[in-house]
């Protein structure tokens, strides 16, 4: 048996903006069959608080950075989690990361360091009767933990991961945190967590963790080259020999179709146009569920709209985000009978939405791995991607070869721009019309794994890999 801690700042379905909680929630339950022991450390936000019930206290109140905190446990849907009770760092309104007023809280560096040093000294044995083996960062909010395990628990017989979930955010805060974060002076130059004169929580954990991994392995790769690596990638570049890329998977049961067959979308497409208010229409209905902002690829999805509705495609938006595109799908769903976008975050609809629609769009920019273009495999509704991170390694594209050879499970587009989108719906447009061609499509995708079988076996791999004696 393997005994992993994992310190996120989400964990679905208790707290989540993102895909990081999809994969945090879901990876205890893809570990448990092979023997290994996941406990999830998550802030002690209000909503986690309410949510898990009963709980029991694994260790007393200590100052931590300027309050009195204590570690809860509480188990609740099959997560065995253990959460840091601080009431001045995380009984807030509002989101994980911002108040109310959309700001992020300014003491966010300080939240997530006491998060980071709890788990380091669970790590360093600070619970009674359970000590992981291995210590499994997510993104900045957890890179601080393997340098404060380092630091203050020397000699502990404790392997320490980081994975990247997106290189976008990086947890950088001004110098003179470092005493307010209890941070060694001496980290703060290049070979250290300094970066540009800031600290940032997610160099720290890349240059302490024993090993590093990021959700696909094409984004691995893409992380090394400066076009995508955000600064980092001399960082990455050097520590090549310990960066891997593991894809994500899904949870099975929490994205299951209500249908086995292509054909059961029918009353559910039916469904979802009328929730949507949309009228039935010749082409393919397109749906997107995402964050709207140009990582996402949404202001080439607007550019290259008009080919789609030219073609008789609709488009169901669901998603929140940048203000001027919430504004932008708004006015297309105003102007065209064949838009609708509904802003905000709604679980339900998301799950109508992969049921209902015909095609998932995924044009981003960037992407370490991509869940809706997953669950859209799984739901039968056919991913139209751009060629890049996790969305090149999932989507068999409907090239003449991959349809030759039966494989295709949806549609790739390259270079990753809005002329290239606009062509992959005339492509998407011609393949929908042809029924036979497009129903094997779907067949395909929905046979396509996309559970964690694989993953978890790779994770287990690398913790293994990492069992230090004491
Ligand atoms: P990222 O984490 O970069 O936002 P991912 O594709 O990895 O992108 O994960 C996004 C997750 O968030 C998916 O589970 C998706 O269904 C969900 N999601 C995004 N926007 C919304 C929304 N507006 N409503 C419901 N779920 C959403």
């Amino acid at each position: 048996m393997i005994r992993v801690l994992s310190v996120a700042s989400e964990c679905a379905p208790l707290i989540k903006t993102g895909g990081l909680a999809d994969v945090v929630g879901a990876l205890p339950g893809a570990l448990a069959p092979l023997d290994i022991e996941m406990r999830v450390l998550l802030p002690g936000y209000p909503t986690v608080l309410d949510a898990v019930g009963k709980k029991r206290t694994e260790s007393k109140h200590k100052d931590l950075f300027g309050g009195p905190a204590r570690v809860l446990a509480a188990k609740v849907g099959g997560l065995d989690l253990l959460i840091v009770d601080a009431p001045h760092l995380f009984a807030r309104q509002g989101a994980p990361y911002a108040g109310p007023d959309g700001n992020d809280w300014p003491d966010n560096a300080e939240r997530f360091a006491a998060l980071c040093w709890t788990g380091a000294d669970i790590a360093g044995g600070a619970l009674e009767h359970w000590q992981p083996d291995i210590l499994h960062c997510h993104d900045w909010q957890a890179g601080l933990a393997p340098l404060y395990l380092r630091d203050r628990h020397p000699g502990a017989p404790v392997g320490t991961v980081l994975t990247i979930h997106n290189i976008a955010f990086q947890g950088l805060a001004p110098a003179d945190k470092l005493a307010a974060l209890r941070l060694p002076p001496s980290g703060m130059q290049t070979d250290g967590f300094e970066y540009w004169d800031q600290i940032s929580a997610l160099k720290a954990g890349l240059v302490t963790a024993d090993r590093i991994t990021t959700v696909s392995p094409t984004y691995a790769g893409e992380l090394m080259t400066p076009e995508f690596g955000m600064g980092l990638d001399g960082v990455l570049r050097q520590r090549r020999s310990d960066l891997s890329g593991i894809l994500n998977g899904v949870d099975l049961d929490a994205w299951s179709p209500p249908y086995s067959k292509p054909a059961g979308k029918a009353k559910h497409r039916a469904r979802l146009q009328k929730a949507m208010g949309l009228a039935d229409g010749p082409g393919p209905l397109c749906v997107v569920v995402s964050r709207l902002t140009t990582q996402k690829g949404m202001d080439m999805l607007i550019e290259a709209l008009p080919r789609l509705l030219d073609l008789g495609g609709q488009l169901a938006v669901l998603g929140a985000g940048a203000t001027w595109l919430e504004e932008a799908f708004r006015a297309r769903a105003e102007a065209h009978p064949g838009v609708s976008v509904r802003i905000g975050f709604d679980e339900d609809l998301a799950r109508m939405m992969m049921a209902g629609g015909d095609a998932i769009l995924v044009p981003s920019r960037f992407e370490p791995c991509g869940l809706t273009q997953l669950y859209g495999l799984r739901y039968g509704t056919v991913p139209v991607v751009a060629h890049t991170g996790g969305l090149a390694d999932t989507v068999i594209p409907a090239t003449p070869a991959g349809l030759r050879a039966g494989a295709a499970t949806g549609l790739q587009f390259h270079p990753v721009n809005a002329d290239a989108l606009a062509r992959a719906f005339d492509q998407l447009c011609a393949l929908y019309s042809d029924r036979d061609l497009w129903l094997k499509i779907q067949k395909n995708a929905m046979r396509h794994p996309v559970g964690w079988d694989q993953s978890a076996k790779d994770y287990a791999a690398l913790y293994s890999d990492l069992i230090k004696q004491p």
